[in-house]
């Protein structure tokens, strides 16, 4: 404290104006016994954990959120429109959620991949704002070489897109800014945002990053997501390690990723690549183009399943196989399904694995836990009469971190294993 009774004066001056700040606020009261995940900072209020509304706050408002005593645990911002009523940003009574807010998370996000993780190269690309993980729930931000892709998942956020654009375009001075919606987000939060340039020039269709030596091209207004699997990164140079002199199944593979590392940089004999998406395969095939590699790339548009049916009846073996589907559950009532489905996939696969080959199996099926996705491979291991060693235990790469207050965070798990 200041003794300087001028300074005192002002620092009182602030702590009242952040007061009478707060006091203005609609109030959010949470139900008795109910306050104790939002007092651990998990950011989601769901409808069903809210006693009532006082002050009528418009969509995507900022309120205060307290116990039934009246006690504050949090400020967020309002959604009427979605389950998810709440999201809480600021743990402080003091700091409200405005643009000085926002620019601040977004420094100290921006600060994690430039000075810690060294993604700043040219023709790089990284996930630069990880929602919840960087305090920012409901926003995502990719950049590709010169140009920025935003994901909005919440209507609060999307509303902010302007200070937002404006943001990151004072702190990073991107070629342009573009904006991809997941499907689905807009119904679930009442969102009416359309896909495209939002600021500066388009990027060029293919763009072109290089990942580990790797190039990829890339179309980020049509590509799923935001245009690649950033976060699988790491773990498909971490399958290059086991590859040399393989033969390399590579299913659900996207636009070649880890086929491409394989080859690349793993010394993989050959790989056959399959994924449902014609689209994507067509940009695989430019890959291994661009790479040199494609006498020696293969690519099959098909279902999984099937390609590994026909692959078994016709008595392939490969070295090593890469299962990578889609997130099989949205929803918990899912989850038994997936399981199903993961045991399925997992012993397809080991049925088409050469003794002591190489599985390299993912979930991003964020409500499946590691240990029941273990449980799923024990009973696909047992069922192809195989034994399994898990070698690597695996996330999403490190500009993709997860939030200790938010386990429905922790989405990507990726094993590599040695199956006997
Ligand atoms: N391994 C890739 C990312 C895979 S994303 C990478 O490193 O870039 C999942 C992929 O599964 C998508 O490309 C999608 O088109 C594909 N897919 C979805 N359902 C499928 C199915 N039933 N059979 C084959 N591919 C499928």
């Amino acid at each position: 404290m200041s003794e300087n009774p001028s300074e005192v004066e002002t620092e009182t001056t602030i702590a009242a104006d952040a007061d009478s700040a707060l006091a203005a606020l609609p109030v959010v009261v949470i139900k008795k016994r109910r306050a104790l995940p939002f007092f651990s900072r998990h950011p989601w209020v769901f409808t069903g954990a809210i006693a009532r509304v006082e002050g009528d706050p418009a969509a995507g408002a900022e309120v205060q959120v307290v116990t039934d005593r009246g006690e504050f645990i949090a400020r967020g911002l309002f959604n009427p429109h979605s389950n998810i009523r709440v999201r809480l940003y600021s743990w402080r009574a003091d700091c409200a959620v405005d643009e000085t807010f926002l620019s601040e998370r977004l420094d100290a996000a921006l600060a994690l991949r430039r000075d810690v993780l060294d993604r700043n190269q040219p023709e790089s690309a990284c996930r630069l704002v990880a929602s919840e993980a960087d305090g920012l729930s409901g926003l995502t931000v990719d950049r590709y070489g010169k140009w920025l892709v935003l994901q909005l998942t919440s209507f609060a956020l999307a509303e902010r897109r302007d200070v937002i654009v404006r943001l990151l375009k004072e702190k990073l001075s991107p070629a342009g800014i573009l904006l991809r919606t997941e499907k689905g987000i807009r119904d679930a939060e009442g969102l009416q945002l359309s896909d495209g340039l939002l600021e500066g020039e388009a990027p060029p269709s293919p763009m072109f990053i290089e990942e580990f030596g790797v190039r990829y091209g890339l179309d980020l207004l049509q590509g799923q997501k935001t245009g690649f699997y950033l976060d699988q990164r790491d773990n498909r140079a971490a399958f290059a390690k086991y590859t040399a002199g393989l033969t390399v199944l590579d299913l659900f593979c996207y636009t070649g990723g880890f086929g491409l590392s394989a080859m690349v940089n793993g010394g993989a004999r050959g790989v056959l690549g399959a994924d449902a998406s014609e689209a994507a395969l067509k940009i695989a095939q430019a890959n291994a183009e661009l790479n040199g590699v494609a006498d020696r790339m293969t690519f099959e548009k098909g279902d999984a399943f099937r390609v590994l049916d026909r692959l078994r009846e016709e008595g392939q073996q490969f070295g090593a196989v890469v299962l990578d589907p889609p997130k099989m559950a949205r929803h918990r009532s899912a989850v038994p399904s997936a399981l199903k489905g993961y045991a399925q996939l997992n012993r397809a696969a080991m049925e088409l694995l050469s003794p002591n080959g190489i599985l390299v199996t993912c979930s991003c099926s964020g409500l499946v836990s590691r240990a029941d996705f273990e449980a799923a491979l024990a009973k696909a291991a047992i069922d192809a009469g195989r034994n399994l060693q898990i070698l690597e235990t695996r996330g999403p790469a490190a500009d993709h971190p997860a939030s200790v207050f938010c386990p429905e965070n922790h989405y990507l798990d990726c094993y590599i294993c040695r199956v006997e």
